[in-house]
């Protein structure tokens, strides 16, 4: 079957209710059959903007464009986008074959065609067998299942989706994950989901976006988000983090990159940090360093590694796999590390302990602008 899904770009799309803006300027893209996430916590503005996608809202501002056309023409019916929101509410006095076949019934498809297509999709999710199920009859993810199935048998297009996992438990929701992933890579539906979960953003998406009070902070493949956060909000959001302030001493060009001595209280030495040149602006000089616990290594005393640094364990915590600990450091800030069982049962016991990070795994955030350069060689 040929691939279903269209483009979409919402541009500049701003939303009061009253005088309180929901949305600022909102623009996003998802090409033809990608799986975009918008994650952002709740009050956001998720639910508002995917309801002015649907048509059930309309933007005070801005434009989306479905496959390059503007839809603010299209009334909601018209726009034909499948949705799944959490309340799924499947009719409860249809069985399931009827629960799915009725926006095609609406469609006015005929009956053959119905029944080929109902089948198709009930093979699709995995239903087989339960056709004449009622809903009253089926487990939670048997219902979210059946529900997705009536949201995309008609081939939509584009496909919503609202914390449609939040009812569930865990494991299934890990389930359902894994599952509406597959049908949608396999039908390249363009699907839209918002969540405020991360790990369902991080494992399901193509893209993913994050919003805060209305407005995109940042848009890029899960990995970007959470190596490279473009700002402190994103860096503290996803996943856990360590930021750590600092000061540019020196900037230099060097091959295509900026490079930045960084003068932080980890370490004697300023950090050396490298980054491609049209990225950042070149005239900030308070920067944060964004270092996940991750990429901080636990090593034996006195190796001389560059960017090492002297603390102690606060206390740990063990994880199974890892062990969770916070140590101070000697400017007595202090800092989460992740550290393999290995390290730690044949370090932790000394009294002196040295970490380490590869300055290639920091991320450097521009918060604000600060006056005087210490000194720039251009
Ligand atoms: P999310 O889905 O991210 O939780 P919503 O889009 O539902 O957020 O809501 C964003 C903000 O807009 C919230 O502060 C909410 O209270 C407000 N809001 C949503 N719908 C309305 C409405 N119909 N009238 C007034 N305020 C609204
Ligand atoms: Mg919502």
């Amino acid at each position: 079957m040929p691939a279903i899904g269209q483009s979409i770009k919402i541009d500049n799309v701003s939303k009061f209710y009253g005088s309180f803006q929901a949305l600022d300027s909102v623009s996003l893209e998802a090409d033809a059959g990608e799986f975009l996430t918008i994650l952002g916590s709740s009050g956001s503005g998720k639910t508002t903007l995917l309801k002015i996608i649907a048509g059930f809202e309309a933007a005070n501002d801005g434009q989306i464009l479905i496959n390059g056309a503007d839809i603010a023409g299209k009334k909601s019916y018209e726009r034909n986008i499948g949705m799944l929101f959490q309340n799924y509410a499947l009719f409860p006095h249809m069985t399931v074959a009827e629960n799915i076949a009725y926006p095609l019934k609406l469609r006015k498809i005929d009956k053959d065609e119905i029944a080929e297509r109902v089948n198709f999709i009930i093979k699709l999710i995995k239903l087989d067998g339960m056709e004449k199920r009622l809903p009253k009859q089926l487990s939670g993810g048997q219902q979210q299942r059946c529900a997705l199935a009536r949201a995309i048998v008609y081939n939509p297009p584009l496909l919503l989706l609202d914390e449609p996992l939040g009812a569930l438990d865990k494991n299934l929701r890990h389930e359902m994950q894994f599952e509406i992933k597959r049908i949608q890579k396999e039908l390249g539906i363009t699907t839209i989901s918002v969540t405020h979960d991360q790990e369902e953003a991080l494992t399901m998406s193509d893209k993913i976006c994050i919003m805060s009070h209305g407005v995109i902070q940042q848009c890029s493949s899960p990995e970007e988000i959470y190596n490279e956060p473009r700002n402190q909000f994103v860096a503290e959001f996803i996943g856990s983090t360590n930021l750590i302030k600092g000061t540019v001493m020196t900037k230099y060009k060097e091959n295509g990159c900026r490079v930045s001595m960084v003068k932080t209280g980890l370490t004697d030495e300023p950090v050396r940090i490298e980054e491609p040149l049209d990225r950042r602006q070149f005239n900030l000089d308070d920067v944060l360093l964004a270092l996940r616990p991750e990429l901080i290594h636990l090593m034996k005393n006195r190796s001389g590694h560059i960017n090492s640094f002297k603390a102690s364990i606060l206390n740990s915590v063990y994880m199974g796999d890892y062990y969770k600990v916070l140590i101070r450091v000697q400017d007595g800030s202090e800092l989460n590390v992740k550290i393999s069982p290995e390290a730690y049962r044949q370090y932790a016991g000394e009294k002196e302990l040295e970490f380490f990070f590869n300055a290639d795994c920091v991320t450097t955030i521009y918060e604000k602008e600060k006056g005087v350069m210490l000194k720039t060689i251009e």
